[in-house]
């Protein structure tokens, strides 16, 4: 199925993550450089919802079906390893 990319986009992100409680999402920092993302989360995760925005400012989201597609995503989209969130662990 792939991954979906959800950038200043509150309202496609939220509708996604309510239709797919079961779902996976990598959160993507903006400017790319740091080595804790991407980040992947099981959308039931707390650690999503510690802020008001998610997909403004410095993160936006990427959400799938599996961990795999998140981390082929991660691949292509920034040749960099998809990390696990600790608290969620997303399989
Ligand atoms: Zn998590």
């Amino acid at each position: 199925m792939g991954a979906l990319t959800f950038d200043n986009n509150e309202t496609g992100f939220l509708d996604w993550m309510a239709a797919n409680p079961a779902g996976f999402v990598a959160n993507r920092d903006r400017r790319g450089t740091s080595k804790y993302y991407p980040m992947a989360h099981r959308a039931s995760c707390k650690a999503l919802h510690t802020r008001d925005n998610y997909t403004t400012n410095d993160y936006y989201k990427v959400c799938a079906y599996t961990v795999a597609d998140l981390a082929q995503w991660a691949a292509t989209d920034s040749h960099r390893k998809l990390r696990h969130c600790e608290l969620c662990r997303p399989e």
